[in-house]
């Protein structure tokens, strides 16, 4: 019982109390723990008092000052006391702190990603640009990260929506460029809400890694006789301007016009399939 005693006591000393550097030139008495031996003479140290509340290094100190000079000048300098600021405390300082809060720039990576997810929302989720002036869009962006400062509609409008068109659009001419054979389907309509009438040209293909793509590459307006000329000229100008040539093209799929001309196919440049409500019109 006694022994256990001491074993806990030894557990004890040797970690709170033990702490200071002069502790590399002593160890605790085997006989006693009040006592501490000296590594070099190995003189036994009265540690201060009787209870281990009252142990203190002072004694030990001034052994190491009297009888060994050399030692002494060792733990003199392992008790510097370390510089507050060392980086090896990892503590932020204040303009670190103050960094962290700071508004993300324009400039900076973090910054231009988040905006083009935005822009990759608004696109994919058919948004309006204005829903990055909503407050409720706001406080969100907020809570995911507080640093991000959003830009305004005229900010995605002016400059966001330029490039991202500019990049999407050069993917598609990559992609163009890139496939064999393309087939096309078309759609003539108009809305309510808007008085002219709308043509739209969507390529359907394959890519070398056999992967389907349909780009939607043209919707332009298309008011006046849609009569087979028109269709032609039209279509002409599309694939001009995305540099498409006749011999990439497989076929395009479009609906007949209730006053199609029965020689309306034969005015085609193109294979024209046409994809109506009535087979018999296909080629
Ligand atoms: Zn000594």
């Amino acid at each position: 019982m006694h022994g256990a005693q001491v074993n806990n006591s030894r557990a004890e000393l040797t970690s709170g109390n033990m702490r200071s550097p002069v502790w590399k030139f002593f160890k605790v008495s085997d006989r006693d723990v009040k006592l501490a031996v000296c590594n070099v003479c190995h003189d036994e140290i009265p540690r201060g008092g009787s209870k281990q509340r009252h142990f203190n290094t002072t004694n030990m100190i001034r052994h190491l000052r009297t009888h060994h000079t050399t030692e002494y000048a060792e733990y003199e300098k392992l008790n510097q006391p370390k510089p507050t600021t060392s980086p090896s405390l990892n503590q932020p300082t204040v303009s670190d702190a103050f960094k962290r809060r700071e508004p993300y720039s324009r400039d900076s990576t973090r910054w231009k990603d988040i905006t083009f997810r935005i822009m990759d929302f608004i696109c994919l989720d058919e948004q309006p640009l204005s829903v990055v002036e909503d407050k409720g869009f706001r406080r969100l962006l907020s809570c995911l990260d507080p640093r991000y400062d959003p830009p305004g509609r005229k900010y995605l409008t002016d400059v966001c929506f330029p490039r991202l068109y500019q990049t999407v659009n050069t993917n598609i001419d990559r992609l163009l460029k890139d496939s064999v054979y393309i087939s096309f389907t078309s759609d003539i309509w108009s809305a309510d809400a808007c008085p002219m009438s709308l043509l739209s040209l969507t390529a359907h293909f394959i890519d070398s890694n056999f992967e389907r793509h349909n780009i939607v590459l043209h919707c332009q307006d298309f008011t006046g006789s849609h009569s087979a000329e028109a269709l032609v000229n039209a279509f002409s100008g599309m694939f001009q301007s995305r540099g498409i040539q006749r011999e990439k093209i497989h076929a395009i799929l479009r609906q007949r016009q209730k006053h199609a001309e029965s020689n309306e196919r034969r005015r085609f440049p193109w294979p024209a399939v046409c994809g109506t409500h009535s087979p018999a019109c296909c080629a």
